[in-house]
């Protein structure tokens, strides 16, 4: 049994979501439109004969609108870190010493596949010129061809996923996975407002995890905890007199309203854990701990 973790990540317009569904076929569980903003956005989970990769992409900040500064590029590199492999997708249109610069500014560890994309939409020898290009580049194991648009070598490009991820048991059962979106979403709400509210590391110092889910007659109550890792984050979070708090509140609220399409209850505490790595939090959010 193969099942890890894979990160999707490259400049907008490469071809991410696209490939995606690609890869994901008939069974897209989770698709995101709203939310660009947390460390590890699910995509999809892809479960067959032998193995589960569960996609994921990286945060919106390699989107014009963002600068490319160092502690955004470390919430980038934390996130591809955790995955078991990256995949770094490249227009082949693109200018390749562009995405080069990129690439190479993460200094991955991770095993990453470069996948040059939309080779339907160039002449062959600039795809070989890329692909040579790439497979030079300390960071890349191996470069992919495809057209995630034509669904020209996607069963290649999935079997090499496949071998570069580790043996072991999946993480998610089949029944969980349906279990998922809504849950995911709503944290996903509540973190997309942290971003929008709060400046510098705060955003990447803080992961949600919501404790309770429960549809009651009349309205849905959840209950979200806001981890920070120190209690001068935790002030920030709060605000003066709560002020700050209760802002994300009503705002994370209507959102969540709108998504789940009745009246929602929310309560949301903030709490300090130095120690709980993202990765743990990670887990423990999608009920595998
Ligand atoms: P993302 O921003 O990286 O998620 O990119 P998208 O998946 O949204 O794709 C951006 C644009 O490129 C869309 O208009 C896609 O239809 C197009 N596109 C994606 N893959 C291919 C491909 O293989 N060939 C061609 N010709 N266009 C593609
Ligand atoms: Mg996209």
């Amino acid at each position: 049994m193969k099942a890890g973790f894979v990160n999707i990540f490259g400049k907008p317009n490469a071809g991410k979501s696209t490939l995606l569904n690609a890869l994901m076929g008939e069974k897209l569980a989770i698709v995101s439109h709203k939310v660009q903003t947390t460390r590890h956005r699910i995509k999809g989970i892809l479960t067959g004969e032998g193995y589960q990769v569960i996609f994921s992409d990286t945060p919106g900040i390699i989107e014009p609108k963002y600068k490319l500064h160092e502690k955004m590029m470390q919430a980038v590199r934390n996130s591809l870190e955790d995955a078991d492999l990256a995949l770094l997708i490249v227009d082949v249109n693109d200018d390749p010493a562009e995405n080069d610069g990129l690439f190479t500014s993460l200094r991955l560890k991770a095993p990453a596949l470069v996948v040059i994309n939309k080779v339907d939409a160039a002449n062959k020898g600039k795809a070989e010129k890329a692909a040579a290009f790439f497979a030079g580049k300390s960071y890349c194991r191996e470069v992919v061809t495809i057209s995630a648009l034509k669904g020209i070598n996607i069963p290649f490009l999935f079997e090499r996923i496949l071998f570069y991820l580790p043996e072991g048991a999946p993480f998610f059962e089949g029944d969980e996975i349906t279990d998922l979106p809504v849950k995911f979403f709503v944290a996903e709400i509540i973190r997309e407002k942290i971003f929008n509210f709060y400046e510098d590391e705060i955003p990447y110092h803080s992961t949600v995890l919501i404790q309770e889910f429960s549809e009651k007659s009349t309205l849905t109550k959840i209950r979200a905890d806001i981890i920070v890792q120190r209690e001068t984050q935790k002030g920030i979070i709060l605000g003066e007199g709560g002020k700050m708090i209760k802002k994300l509140g009503t705002e994370a609220r209507k959102d969540i309203e709108a998504f789940v399409d009745r009246k929602v209850f929310l309560e949301l505490f903030v709490k300090v854990r130095p120690k709980w790595r993202d990765s743990e939090l990670f887990l423990k959010e999608y009920g595998y701990q």
